[in-house]
């Protein structure tokens, strides 16, 4: 079976093309600034690289464009798009209303479409690339997966904010979380690797990226996660604040004068990261300057393992204990001193990663000392294929109706 994966948002549309026979990506690619001008990237695996400026009015150009760069020129991989059995969505929101992975009719992506007071830069640009894709395979089955749909099941005492209840009802204000779908292939994979049922473990899936967050695992099921109702919740980000006194954020705000948006704007983009080291939000340029002496930079990066660690330590007090502790994303799977530092001086919990194993990067790998008694996992993500896997799980139970 060979899908399609798709990952929209408000001006970009990414992809990658899957064969589950062996779970290989056959094409990926990038259809940038939609509704601004429009630019194509295609890559096969073969190596075949294709970039073309486009006219991209809408995200329907778009799509239309990568069904073109699928199927026809030098970067080609099928002969047509009937070769594709089913199309998997990415979308960010799925609120209260969706808890799992979903079928698509007309109908849901109304529903995808109005979540999108909750997630106003994603669940828009999601419902335009649901339409166009519906309009351009009508006959390809599509299916959709929720950052969120994993984070369901965490009970109403973590996910209640401590504002009146009426404003819970009324405007849906409550932790939702987010990268659902990378904790649950990480710990599906733990579970895997282990080879024990992840209904038997307590697990602590650290997603550390550029955006990262952290979730505790309990009976297979989300029990706690780090973001919130957006995704600004929780640990130090890139050029997110994290966690932060509200009151922190209506006294800046009335001294530089910002409303709403420019507040916005300042916690997700200026802050975090770069805002502390005033270097850059990448965590390799971080640890370029930490070497070089730079001190704000130590401290952003002190700030942050300091604020994974916590996480961790609450994780396994709300758990009553811990099996295994993950790290995955661009910075988990790569920076080895985030995993040493976050980990250090966790003997007394069990927690003992071994500095050879820890050299490693990017790879698959138990790097907790023998001796330990709770495993600390590098397991690289792979949300695109976890949608894949979804995907094609739920077009062969409707096909099996
Ligand atoms: P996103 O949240 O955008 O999906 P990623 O999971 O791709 O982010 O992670 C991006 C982060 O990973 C960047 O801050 C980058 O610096 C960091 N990263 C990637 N490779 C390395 C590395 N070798 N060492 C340290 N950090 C790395």
């Amino acid at each position: 079976m060979i899908i399609l994966v798709v990952n929209a948002g408000s001006s970009s549309l990414k992809y990658q093309l899957i064969n589950m026979e062996d779970e290989s990506v056959i094409a990926k690619g990038n259809c940038d600034r939609i509704g601004i001008d429009g630019h194509l990237s295609h890559k096969t695996a073969s190596g075949v690289k294709v970039e073309k400026d486009c006219d991209f009015p809408t995200h329907a150009e778009a799509f239309s464009c990568l069904v073109d760069a699928l199927t026809t020129g030098e970067g080609a991989v099928i002969s047509s798009m009937d070769e594709i059995s089913a199309v998997g969505h990415r979308v960010v929101q799925g609120a209260e209303v969706f808890t799992k992975t979903t079928l698509v009719t007309d109908e849901i992506i109304e529903k995808i479409d109005e979540l999108r007071e909750l997630a106003p830069v994603h669940n828009h640009g999601h419902a335009l690339a649901l339409w166009a894709c519906r309009k351009i395979l009508p006959n390809v089955p599509q299916v959709v997966v929720f950052d969120t749909a994993f984070h369901q099941t965490i009970p109403q005492k973590a996910f209640m904010y401590g504002f009146p209840y009426e404003d819970y009802e009324q405007f849906h204000v409550r932790k939702y979380g987010f990268h659902g779908t990378s904790h649950r292939f990480v710990t599906a994979k733990l579970a895997e690797i282990m080879g024990k049922d992840l209904k038997d473990l307590k697990v602590v899936s650290c997603h550390l990226g550029n955006g990262s967050s952290i979730t505790a695992v309990q009976d297979g099921k989300s029990v706690d996660t780090t973001m919130g109702f957006t995704p600004l919740d929780g640990v130090l980000m890139g050029t997110r604040c994290g966690a932060v006194d509200p009151s922190a954020v209506t006294y800046v705000a009335g001294k530089h004068g910002f409303g709403v948006s420019e507040m916005d704007t300042y916690m997700n983009k200026k802050s975090g990261m770069l805002g502390i080291s005033g270097v850059s939000s990448d965590f390799r340029d971080l640890d370029a300057a930490v070497a070089d002496g730079n001190a704000r930079a130590a401290l952003a990066k002190d700030m942050f393992n300091l604020s994974v660690k916590k996480i961790i330590g609450s994780y396994v007090a709300e758990m009553g204990g811990v099996d295994a502790i993950i790290f995955t994303a661009g910075v988990g799977e790569n920076d080895r001193s985030v995993r040493w530092d976050v980990c250090e001086h966790l003997e007394y919990l069990g927690i003992k990663i071994d500095p050879e194993k820890n050299k490693y990067r990017g790879k698959q790998m138990d790097i907790s000392i023998d001796w330990a008694r709770v495993r600390v996992l590098v397991i690289p993500t792979n949300e695109e294929l976890m949608i894949a896997k979804d995907t094609e799980r739920l077009v062969n139970e409707a096909k099996a109706q």
